[in-house]
């Protein structure tokens, strides 16, 4: 018997074919407002942007399962997941190289104006003047904000540039050689790139903030590769405008996909669309897993791999 799943998100195609193909049958959001489909639903399908909150969980009485195709599910409920014993999955670790190569370019990109200066080429400002100079980024100093899965493939590649790292996470990691802070402003005086890896939550919300900003100076980049949540923005766009930090490069936006005009229009910053995992074949192995959680759901096998809080 098919099983009746809802996509709580847009999703790629070739993942609606591998569902299509996996006998599912998929509501969407159109769906809503029919009790009699939405009864039928017994697990949900989004991407890391999905939300999922309390009142859609009522809606949806025989949901046990809802399959997060990304690593972050700081959308989803989980006091009221909780509640009604359901089942979360996610995609680690076969994102993690992407968003740490991401990570790196970003780090590169702020630090050498890589964006600017295709800008200043492609604009024929070459012609009358030089490129600014920049700053190097081989040997500056990493803080790390999150030494989990992405922040040590971050410091993998920090090390190939020979950047002293340092970083910040809730314990110390005994296997690691590099320097511990157990708070963010201390670390953020002690480097020249600060990289934020943590996840989204009621804890780490706006963990980057004034004082942090103000620590890594005037000589300090930040890169944002976690959730917007995590920075306070009217903040950081102060910061940026009254340069209190050299500059910062993000990928993720506390008002995405709007993102606030004011950041768009200042020079000392990089700005990606939140497209860390966003490559072919890490997507390709983002949706493989997430297909490999909801067929043990139906299964009832072991689910390959449930958030920390359902293990
Ligand atoms: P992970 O392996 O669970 O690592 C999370 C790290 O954050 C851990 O080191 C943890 O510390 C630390 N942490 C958690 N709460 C903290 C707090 N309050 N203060 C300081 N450190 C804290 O997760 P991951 O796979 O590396 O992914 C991290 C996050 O990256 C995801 O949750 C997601 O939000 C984001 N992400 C973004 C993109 C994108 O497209 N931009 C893509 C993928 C992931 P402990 O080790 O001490 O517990």
């Amino acid at each position: 018997m098919a099983q009746e799943i809802l996509q709580v998100t847009p999703l790629p195609t070739f993942m609606m074919q591998m569902l299509q193909q996996g006998d599912y049958v998929v509501h969407d959001h159109t769906h809503i407002k029919d009790p009699g489909a939405l009864s039928k639903v017994t697990a949900l399908v989004g991407t890391g942007a999905s939300k999922v909150d309390k009142k859609l969980l009522m809606m949806l009485p025989n949901v046990k399962l809802i399959a997060i195709c990304g690593v972050g599910y700081d959308g989803v409920d989980m006091a009221a997941v909780k509640e009604k014993k359901i089942v979360v999955t996610h995609t680690p670790g076969v994102l993690t190289d992407d968003v740490a190569d991401l990570a790196f370019g970003l780090v590169l990109s702020i630090g050498r104006r890589i964006p600017q200066a295709d800008k200043f080429v492609r604009n024929g400002d070459w012609v009358d003047d030089a490129f600014m100079l920049t700053h190097k980024v081989s040997g500056a100093r990493l803080g790390l904000v999150g030494m989990g899965r992405i922040g040590r493939a971050i410091a993998k590649r920090a090390s190939a540039f020979d950047m002293p790292i340092a970083y910040a996470s809730r314990t110390p990691k005994a296997d690691l050689p590099y320097r511990f802070y157990d708070n963010v402003p201390a670390l953020a005086a002690e480097v020249d790139y600060l990289v934020v890896a943590v996840p989204g939550s009621d804890d780490t919300h706006h963990l980057i903030d004034t004082e942090v900003l103000m620590a890594l100076g005037q000589k300090g980049y930040l890169i944002n590769m976690a959730r917007g949540s995590v920075v306070n923005q009217p903040a950081l766009v102060q910061a940026l405008k009254d340069k209190v930090i050299a500059g910062a490069a993000l990928d993720v936006f506390w008002d995405e996909p709007m993102v606030d005009p004011e950041l768009r229009r200042l020079a000392n910053v990089v700005l990606t669309p939140h497209i860390a995992s966003a490559t072919v074949e890490t997507r390709h192995a983002m949706a493989a897993l997430t297909m490999q959680n909801l067929q043990a759901f139906y299964d009832k096998a072991v689910l390959p791999t449930p958030v920390p809080e359902c293990q």
